[in-house]
């Protein structure tokens, strides 16, 4: 099957699992194993130097019951096939769990955005609209940034999409910048929805937020917000990481420091107020909280067994493998914020976005943090209450609500024709 690698496998794995606690018509369980719709496409792009290379692209669109398919567009060298197409279904269990009027969805360029000039990545990004442009729309799917992707890259989308379809079109993508009709807040929407869910643990487990100790991997868009914001609530921040490794401070790091520094450096590696240490050592720390905020298949059956947080708060998407995810079940005193959860606040900011654009009525900073806080604190909440009820694990309860609920509307529309 075109879509088996071992992510796509894992989450296909992950949907048997928990359809069959739900005890849900299996027809429609069957359904959800594959995307609706998959666009391979590939993407000739003028170099610097005059030669054209072309790039691999994909947008997987896993459901559209809901309302226009949502998620990220990504750029990094692993990007396939299998791991978009998991990628997106994931985006069909997070929106459900949020209960978003809108379908799971994702896209990819297999390219290293890091090796590419500015120049170069605006046509390949407008050159990949063109060839998407039949399965893309503000009420067919609505793309965001993803890992390699920022607010530039949405702008480009957005007006090579205009520009097609002849008029200004800002709702055909989120996460664009606030002065192309971006929404206020969407920047920092992850790691404060990120932050909402700690804090709302660091309640549950009765731990002292202003005491914490914080080891972060990630420190792009995710992993800084989540750094900066922890650190104003007086956590004290031991360890971050990017790919380039780690370095640890006993004594706390400087979150707004390090990140003038790698705006200046593009990469950690040099950072000298702490120690060297690497990605695996980082993981492994002891500290209370733990937020693994890069990218999937971090926390594995290699590493599980070492953890030594208190609590685990999955800013990546998919950061643990099912081996890994077997072994913290079986440990105490970890409390998981599975990713569905703790990463949703930047999903529910671009419905936010999207919802304003249709409309053309913006809201303030203020309001747009009252609704996030408001919809991931309902939810966590959720999670809280069916993992009580039914002694489940978080990250089952979670995956339980995201799967039914998407579930429960494909049933009742039923199959077409
Ligand atoms: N890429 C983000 C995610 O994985 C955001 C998707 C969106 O805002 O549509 O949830």
């Amino acid at each position: 099957m075109e879509f088996d690698t071992p992510m796509f496998k894992m989450c296909v794995k992950q949907l048997e699992t928990i359809a069959a606690k739900l005890e849900f018509d299996p027809q429609v369980i069957e359904r959800l194993k594959l995307p609706k719709r998959a666009v391979i496409v590939t993407i000739p792009t003028r170099m610097d130097d005059g030669s054209v290379r072309v790039f691999a692209g994909y947008r997987v669109q896993h459901s559209l019951t809901a309302g226009p398919g949502k998620g990220g567009l990504r750029y990094h060298p692993d990007v396939n096939l299998g791991e978009v197409s998991a990628l997106a279904m994931i985006m069909s269990w997070k929106c459900g769990l949020m209960d978003l009027p809108f379908g799971g969805a994702k896209g990819g360029v297999r390219c290293n955005p890091k090796e590419l000039s500015i120049g170069e990545l605006e046509r390949m990004t407008r050159r990949f609209v063109q060839e998407i442009i039949l399965v893309i729309g503000p009420h067919i799917d609505v793309m965001a940034p993803d890992v390699g992707t920022n607010e530039q890259v949405m702008a480009w989308i957005m007006d090579t999409y205009s520009m097609i379809v002849g008029h200004t079109a800002t709702e055909i993508v989120t996460g664009k910048p606030v002065a192309i009709r971006g929404t206020r807040g969407r920047r920092e929407a992850t790691g404060r929805g990120v932050v909402y869910c700690i804090e709302e643990a660091a309640k549950e487990i009765n731990l002292p937020l202003g005491k914490a100790s914080v080891v972060i991997q990630g420190f792009g868009n995710v992993g800084s917000v989540v750094a900066k914001e922890l650190h104003r609530r007086g956590c004290k921040i031991i360890a971050v990481a990017d790919t380039s490794g780690g370095i640890y401070n006993a004594q706390g790091l400087d979150p707004a420091d390090i990140k003038n520094y790698i705006m200046e450096h593009s990469l950690l590696e040099g950072y000298s107020n702490g120690d060297e240490i690497s990605n695996e050592e980082l993981l492994t720390l002891p500290c209370d909280i733990l937020v693994p905020a890069a990218i999937e298949l971090q926390i594995t059956e290699r590493n599980a067994a070492k953890l030594q947080c208190k609590i685990l708060a999955e800013a990546a998407n998919h950061p643990t493998s099912l081996e890994g995810d077997k072994i913290l079940k079986q440990r105490d005193g970890i409390f998981l914020i599975p990713d569905i959860l703790c990463n949703a606040g930047g999903v529910i900011v671009s419905y936010f976005e999207w919802v304003q654009d249709v409309q053309r009525y913006f809201w303030t900073a203020e309001e747009v943090d009252r609704q996030l806080q408001l919809i991931i604190k309902r939810a966590f909440h959720h999670v809280v209450k069916l993992s009580r009820d039914r002694k489940e694990d978080m990250r089952t309860a979670a995956l339980m609500l995201g799967i039914e609920r998407v579930a429960t509307e494909k049933h009742i529309r039923g199959l077409y024709p």
